[in-house]
């Protein structure tokens, strides 16, 4: 499939008053670069291929910025009304505006994109290239990356496990460019800080991931809004994702069998420890043993309990659209 016949894409990602593109920018305290991106990126647009030049939205998603990008937004907005702002009533983080951008967006093709103008938006089309050739999902990896160490190094660290972990294999997760089929964003569904972990989460779900590289500038306007304190939370956040994708629809499995292990090993060492007792050999109530035998019961049980609780709440929040993901329908 090329560029110019998307609009005949048989996948049901057109609605009928739908567009072409949305190019969706998550903005928080970002007012000098806001009129930048959005001149390039209408630019760009308008002497690209035809689908994209007469049918896209730039959606302004202000993530409660307190410098004044809203009155910037406001401005594009009045100049153009291609670009579609959305303002938050404070900062809710990156994962929620790219989250409310995906709700909102109309877009058969969706972009997301910094404000930053550390990534071109001319590279979109080399984005688009993979998109046509079948892929849901295109992550822009920015091979030489123009950012401080502190930020470059656990990235590196970050994209090697996370790779290694979920056989998702992009060199670079958490780009902010990247170029979605619009099912992928209406079916992801993001919260907490899970928009590291995009890739994750639609491979999860069938989708075809990708990346393609591109050149990376560094920071002109404003300041870095993630510093190396994210580092500690993503750890964190990478044991969440791990869980969602894998233990989340049978919670049995994993505390189960872990809770199963622990009251094995337990059970044992108090059967041996009674039998020894029963036997008349020796005390057994100040053994070390004894004390280890019980707490891996008790533990063990505990376990298997939050197990069964997670059964209990799956059960009760079960949404069948949730349980599959369905690529067309022949009808
Ligand atoms: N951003 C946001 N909400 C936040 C933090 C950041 O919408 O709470 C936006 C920010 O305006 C930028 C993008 O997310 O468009 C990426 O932020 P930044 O460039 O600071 O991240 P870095 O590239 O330094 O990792
Ligand atoms: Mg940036």
């Amino acid at each position: 499939m090329t560029t110019a016949n998307i609009l005949e894409d048989e996948r049901p990602t057109l609605a009928e008053d739908g567009l072409t593109l949305s190019v969706v920018i998550p903005v928080y305290n970002e007012h000098e670069s806001l009129p930048m991106i959005c001149k390039r990126i209408t630019e760009v647009l308008a002497a690209g291929p035809a689908p994209y030049r007469d049918s896209y939205e730039i959606l302004l998603v202000d993530d409660g910025s307190r410098d004044g990008s809203f009155e910037v937004a406001q401005k594009l907005h009045a100049a153009d009304e291609r670009i579609r702002v959305v303002q938050f009533r404070r900062n809710f983080g990156k994962t929620a505006a790219l989250q409310a951008g995906f709700t909102l967006c109309r877009g058969a093709r969706v972009v997301t994109i910094d404000a930053d103008m550390q990534e071109d938006p001319v590279d979109m089309f080399r984005l688009f290239e993979k998109l046509d050739a079948g892929y849901d999902l295109v992550s822009a990896w920015r091979i030489k990356r123009n950012d401080p160490l502190s930020k470059t190094l656990p990235s590196r660290i970050f994209n090697g496990v996370v790779s290694r972990m979920t056989g998702v294999h992009l060199h670079d997760f958490n780009c902010g460019f990247k170029a979605y089929n619009g099912d992928v964003v209406r079916e992801i569904q993001l919260y907490g800080d899970l928009h590291r972990f995009i890739p994750v989460l639609a491979h999860q779900q069938g989708f075809k991931v990708t990346e393609v590289s591109v050149e990376h500038q560094p920071r002109r306007y404003g300041k870095s809004k993630f510093g190396a304190r994210r580092l500690g939370r993503g750890y964190i956040d990478f044991i969440q994702v791990l869980f969602l994708t894998s233990y989340l629809n049978r919670p049995l499995r994993l505390f189960g069998t872990i809770g199963t292990l622990l009251m094995l090993v337990g059970g044992a060492i108090c059967a041996y420890l009674s039998i020894l007792w029963l036997q008349g050999f020796r005390p057994i109530g100040d053994r070390p043993l004894l004390t280890l035998g019980v707490l891996l019961l008790i533990t063990g049980l505990q376990f298997f309990s939050t197990g069964l609780v997670g059964e209990m709440l799956r059960h009760n929040t079960y949404r069948t659209g949730d349980e599959f993901s369905i690529r067309r329908m022949l009808r």
